[in-house]
């Protein structure tokens, strides 16, 4: 197939970008069918048909319970954070409405598209992975890989600043900082890059701060000034409210490029006209950009590195466009900070020079690129321990290991007559297990009877550069190779997956609904602040925990540590 068949796809939790590679093998942004180079990651579910993009965001106005918005945030969840037309989609689903809509749009450029890569936050743990692969395969689209969305950058700008060859190839080792700030979120990925290596030392971020949180302040500006002339607070009321967003989105892109505006908005027939200028602006922000350099120097505390140590700073994420980001991070680092791509675009395109290498090199192991990455959670295993019975998690893979990473560890069988052995999968979590996160079971079942309780099982982990974990379990003494199954505890079932495949295709995304008569509605504010996202990336575990005896460990009873 030929190479620009393939795309890479930014899904962003606001707005998805997409791009191909040339002739020349260089990345180019994809306009999508509207012809405009970023998709609000939105859906508007039209009794079946699923709207996504512009129109969505449009219908949100009018029919907001028909909307899906911000869908990234609950990836991993088994259903989206509220119910659509009364219904509950998996993230899953909604997430395919808007590949598919890019894959189609793709397809009207490029002839025809089946492959993709995907990029995810450097953050995301295995069940999301999981879920976004999934997503791909429900918008049929052949997922290459997944990526993370720092490492797609470092890739994007590496080449195109012309510090990286088409090959991948870094001509000088680099470490490099790179700064995302986009609509909702913030993320901060410390990465270095020799020869072809490309490995994230570490990341970290803040799942609750982002471009809306500028608008915000522009809007209770706004709100202030509408009071104190007329004695009305226009966010009260939830139309006014969406339009002073919408008003304040606009004055914030306006300052970016412009020292001086007027910002006019009316109400109930009443108006303001207010001078905003940049400065101003900056002062009102000036804590947001702080706490984003607060995290930033944590990540560099985190990886024992610090702002000297630091050959590049790369910025994505739509909200790097307000000059006082790059000028904060000069300040700081007493470098220049690259803005030689489009920060919208750097990871789409990144993501497209990844998929161009790989079907260069096919899915051997000897691509161009090897992109190294680091695991975000602690991966271990559930058992008993041997002196005290009491339930432990044992850390297999611990984090911010760099992957692919491979381990192995012996276990034995805790009772006499066991028939098979179940090793419990678990991410994050402390000593005893608590708050660690299922994500799956490897059974090892057919075991010979009469075998004898502390028979040794050796359990191995392998987690890929691309973050999937594969679990292998089994029983040297009993001269048997047991057979294993991974069974994911979250995200869509198989059966599930075929089923929404099949809905899909014929345009079900939801079941029957009754078309009602239309009214608008202005009760709900589609733009409502984005849901809370997931634990903060780079959690820290508390210290050993102590448990209690009487926990039940029913499900840790198959193995002892
Ligand atoms: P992303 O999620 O990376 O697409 O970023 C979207 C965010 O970038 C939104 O909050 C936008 O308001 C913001 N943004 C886009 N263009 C600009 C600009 N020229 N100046 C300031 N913010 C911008």
């Amino acid at each position: 197939m030929a190479s620009q068949n393939a795309i890479g796809i930014d899904l962003g939790t606001t707005f998805s970008a997409f791009a191909y590679l040339d002739r020349n093998g260089m990345p180019q942004t994809i306009a999508n069918l509207e012809g405009d180079l970023v998709t609000p990651s939105a859906v508007f579910f039209d009794y079946g048909e699923a709207v996504v993009g512009r129109e969505a965001i449009k219908a949100a106005s009018y029919e907001p319970e028909a909307v899906a918005m911000f869908a990234k945030r609950d990836v991993g969840k088994p259903l989206y954070h509220r119910p659509i037309r009364g219904q509950h989609l998996p993230p899953e689903v909604i997430l395919a409405a808007v590949l598919r809509k890019l894959k189609d749009d793709a397809a009207i450029k490029l002839d025809q598209v089946e492959e993709g890569v995907i990029t995810v936050p450097a953050f995301f743990n295995e069940p999301k992975r999981k879920a976004v692969m999934d997503a791909g395969r429900l918008a049929g689209l052949k997922v290459l890989d997944i990526i993370n969305e720092p490492t797609a950058a470092a890739i994007a700008y590496g080449v195109q600043a012309g510090f990286v060859t088409k090959d991948g190839l870094v001509r000088e080792p680099e470490t490099i900082l790179v700064y995302d700030l986009g609509g909702g979120t913030f993320d901060v990925t410390l990465m270095k890059i020799e020869g072809s290596a490309y490995t994230a030392l570490a990341t970290d971020g803040d799942s609750q701060l982002g471009g809306i949180d500028w608008d915000q302040r522009i809007v209770q500006f706004l709100a202030e000034a509408f009071l104190e002339k007329h004695r009305i607070d226009p966010r009260e009321d939830a139309a006014a409210h969406q339009a002073l967003m919408r008003e304040a989105e606009e004055a914030k892109r306006g300052l970016s490029t412009r020292s001086n505006l007027t910002v006019r908005f009316a109400h109930q027939g009443r108006r303001i006209q207010v001078a905003l200028s940049r400065e101003e602006f900056e002062s009102l922000t000036a804590d947001l950009v702080q706490r984003t350099i607060f995290t930033a120097d944590k990540l560099l505390r985190d990886a024992r590195s610090s702002w000297a140590e630091i050959t590049r700073i790369l910025l994505v994420g739509g909200s790097t466009r307000m000059p006082m980001i790059a000028a904060e991070l000069e300040q700081q680092s007493g470098m220049s900070v690259d803005r030689s791509i489009s920060p919208d675009e750097a990871v789409a395109h990144g993501a497209a020079l990844y998929a161009g290498f790989l079907q260069r090199g096919g899915r051997a192991a000897d691509r161009n690129l090897a992109v190294k990455n680091v695991n975000s959670h602690d991966l271990g295993v559930l058992g008993l321990e041997k002196e005290t019975g009491m339930k432990r998690r044992r850390t297999m893979i611990p984090r911010n290991t760099t992957l692919p990473a491979r381990s192995r560890s012996r276990f034995v069988t805790h009772r006499v007559n066991q028939q098979r052995v179940v090793i419990h999968v678990v991410e994050g979590g402390d000593d005893s297990g608590k708050n660690a996160t299922p994500i799956g079971k490897c059974i090892v079942s057919d075991l010979p009877p009469r075998l004898p309780a502390k028979t040794p099982v050796i359990v191995q982990f392998f987690y890929a550069a691309n973050g999937r974990l594969s679990v292998k379990a089994a029983l040297p003494d009993v001269g048997v190779e047991a057979s294993t199954t991974i069974e994911k505890a979250y995200g869509l079932s198989e059966e599930e997956l075929v089923e929404w495949e099949s809905r899909i295709a014929q345009g079900k995304y939801l079941l029957e609904v009754e078309r009602p008569k239309r009214g608008v509605d202005e009760t709900e504010a589609w733009f409502a602040a984005p849901p809370a996202a997931d634990a903060e990336p780079n959690q820290d575990f508390d210290g050993p925990h102590v448990f209690q005896e009487n926990e039940d460990s029913e499900i840790f009873s198959d193995l002892e540590f």
